[in-house]
């Protein structure tokens, strides 16, 4: 079906609205590999809280940067899930950097110019040979701004809060509620949509799709019928 050349696709859109979902069963029918983005980001918030950089609230800028070049972050696969995981300092903290502390944080930490610079230059090395499906904000239009597709993704506010808080339910989570859920995620497309470096837009050639009533194999099926389009 597909040309035996490796391609970029890159995903952006909102908070939970099903981009890694995507990213992950694309991959995985175009034999790629696929980068959660977002999860680096979140191990950088990690390393900022276990390192008291961040206190009442607030992420401490200068001892972050200060301690940027002792952060080492790496994907391995995980044959349970058949997925990688991320590792901070080569600590598999693929679990922890789920948990809504680090979400309530993350998009602070995100917005730094320094941390964005870090973690593209990781993900441009990570993709450099293309194969490669990747997930996050800024993909299509600064770390991929040449991939061959593109995607956006969204969907209804309501509905992202719902699945993010049936997935945190099945981790385990009982401590937070649907409405804590949905305001996090409000406030991080809030914050993600409206920073000054590198702010979550639609790149101009991504293809958009709307998850808030589609399966995950519609979704699929979608992307895999634009992909075939864009590249024949
Ligand atoms: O995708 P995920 O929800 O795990 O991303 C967590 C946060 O990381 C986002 O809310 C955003 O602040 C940040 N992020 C980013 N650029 C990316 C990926 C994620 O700014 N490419």
């Amino acid at each position: 079906m597909f040309s035996t050349k490796k391609i970029t696709i890159a995903i952006d859109g909102y908070s939970s609205c099903g981009k890694s979902t995507l990213a992950k069963a694309l991959a995985q029918q175009l034999g790629y590999v696929f980068i959660d983005s977002g999860a680096m980001y979140r191990g950088v918030t990690l390393f900022a809280i276990q390192e008291g950089i961040i206190q009442q609230g607030e992420v401490n800028e200068q001892k972050l940067l200060a301690k940027l070049n002792e952060i080492s972050l790496g994907f391995k696969f995980n044959p349970v899930s058949q997925h990688s995981d991320l590792y901070l300092n080569n600590m598999n903290v693929e679990h922890i950097i789920r948990q809504p502390e680090v979400a309530s944080y993350v998009s602070k930490i995100a917005a730094i110019s320094q941390v964005r610079a870090k973690l593209v230059h990781e993900q441009q090395v990570m993709g450099k040979s293309g194969g490669i499906v990747m997930d996050g904000r800024d993909i299509g239009t600064v770390v991929f701004p040449n991939a061959e597709v593109k995607f956006f993704v969204t969907a209804l506010p309501e509905i992202r809060a719902e699945r993010r808080f049936k997935e945190l339910r099945e981790k385990g989570n009982n401590t937070i509620s649907l409405e804590e859920v949905k305001s996090n995620l409000i406030l991080r497309d809030e914050l993600d949509s409206t920073r000054t470096e590198s702010p979550l837009v639609k790149a101009e050639d991504a293809f958009l799709i709307d998850t808030s009533t589609l399966s995950r194999e519609e979704q699929l099926h979608l992307a895999l019928q634009e992909i075939e389009k864009r590249l024949f």
